[in-house]
């Protein structure tokens, strides 16, 4: 009661200012000398910072993470830290990291082209999906402004097994394609594994292929999975470490969860991988350095399940057009409510936005492992094309 009372005169507001401005001081002295671990809430941003005693009742407050080489956790762990200013992750911005990926293949491609070989891509849309021939609009505009040869093979929705077979087999055949492919889904009646399966290793521009994927885990060259490998690039362009950290991936789909689960390791990261059945999630996901979040669900990962000062990379890819779910992730942005005015619709990863008052580093969505995909698509077909003629591989993406 006296607390309150205190606290409705505003006496420990003033206190607590007053302390605010020396603990900001000696906030180093004070928690050195005295042998108490702390650790920063954050690489990024980090506001004012005040002690304040576990018992306080006013928010928001941040629970000091035990330092990792810390004897005396218990120490710790009865510190608060208050943050008076929220904190904000450094953005990773995916756009501009693509951009310098494109640039790079658009170099190594004139080169190529100068000494007499184009590289080549084709690429197979089966059918009318509208989703799928967006994506296909944007590979095929990729190429062209890397210089890459591309072209569109589009079998009607009612293709069968054997007719893609026949027509992948061809390209397999043809000298000057290098990457082939196959954009999913296939119509339900054929056989996608068998068709997937079918395509040249050499050419396997998706790194799909269970050859590749062999590679992948043997630390092999081969063709990585784009989105996966797009994932590495942004941390290692970002100068984010990986060695010896704990990286914690949530979802172990073929397609991105296990190859971004295999490139972490491969360089030498401590690696989870969770999934559906994990207990305990958000426990597991907070013990990360690196958290990768590639499961599907629009803002599943919230701020409990991140350690303060982490990199978070939301791989996720949601639209979101429930106006009530739309308020429930992006209230008071004015410029996504903008766009939710306009479109219906707005895109969102699993990350919840509010991670970003805890994270050291954040990928947008979106503008973040997204255009990634397709610039390392494009790297893939240069890589393919140096591969199949012996040549030196690139260097992006050895990991
Ligand atoms: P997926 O094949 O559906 O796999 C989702 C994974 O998440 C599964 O391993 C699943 O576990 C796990 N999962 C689902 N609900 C979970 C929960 N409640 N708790 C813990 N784990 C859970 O999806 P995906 O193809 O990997 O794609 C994942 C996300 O990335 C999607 O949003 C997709 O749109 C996006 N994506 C983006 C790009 C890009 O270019 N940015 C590219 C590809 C995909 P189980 O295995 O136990 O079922």
């Amino acid at each position: 009661m006296a607390f309150r009372a205190l606290q409705a005169l505003w006496i420990l507001t003033i206190f607590e200012r007053l302390l605010v401005g020396w603990a900001n001081k000696h906030f180093q002295k004070v928690f050195g000398n005295h042998g108490w671990n702390y650790k920063s809430v954050g690489n990024h941003g980090i506001g004012v910072r005040i002690l304040v005693i576990q018992s306080m009742p006013r928010g928001p407050y941040q629970r000091v993470a035990p330092d990792q080489n810390s004897s005396d956790s218990q120490q710790c762990k009865i510190l608060l830290v208050r943050e008076t200013q929220i904190m904000s992750a450094l953005i990773l911005d995916g756009t501009k990291i693509a951009q310098e990926i494109r640039g790079e293949v658009a170099a190594e491609v004139k080169a190529m082209a100068a000494a007499g070989v184009r590289p080549g891509l084709a690429v197979v849309l089966v059918g009318h999906n509208p989703a799928s021939e967006i994506y296909v609009r944007g590979k095929v505009k990729a190429c062209e402004e890397v210089g890459l040869h591309s072209e569109k093979h589009t079998p009607l929705e009612s293709a069968t097994t054997a007719e893609l077979l026949a027509l992948i087999g061809d390209l397999n055949q043809r000298d000057e394609i290098d990457g082939i492919l196959v954009q999913l889904p296939l119509p339900s009646q054929v056989d996608s594994k068998k068709v997937l399966l079918a395509v040249d290793p050499a050419k396997d521009v998706d790194g799909f292929h269970p050859m590749n994927v062999g590679f992948l885990s043997t630390q092999r060259p081969g063709l990585v999975p784009c989105t996966s490998a797009g994932v590495i690039e942004i941390l290692k362009r970002s100068n984010i470490p990986i060695a010896g950290r704990e990286a914690v991936v949530v979802g172990r789909s073929d397609i991105v969860g296990k190859p971004a689960a295999m490139l972490l390791l491969n360089a030498n990261a401590t690696v989870t991988v969770c999934h559906s059945k994990t207990h305990d999630l958000a426990g597991v996901c907070r013990r990360a350095d690196i958290l990768v979040a590639a499961i599907g669900r629009a803002g599943m990962i919230t701020r409990d399940f991140v350690k303060p000062g982490a990199t978070v990379i939301d791989v996720g890819m949601n639209t979101v057009t429930d106006p009530a779910e739309f308020q429930k992730f992006f209230a008071g942005n004015a410029k996504r409510e903008e766009t939710f005015r306009k479109k219906g619709s707005t895109l969102i990863g699993d990350v919840h936005p509010e991670v970003a008052e805890v994270a050291g580093a954040l990928t947008p969505v979106p503008g973040g492992v997204g255009p990634l995909t397709i610039a390392m698509l494009m790297f893939n077909t240069l890589k393919a094309a140096k591969m199949r003629r012996g040549s030196q591989i690139p260097e992006l993406t050895k990991a």
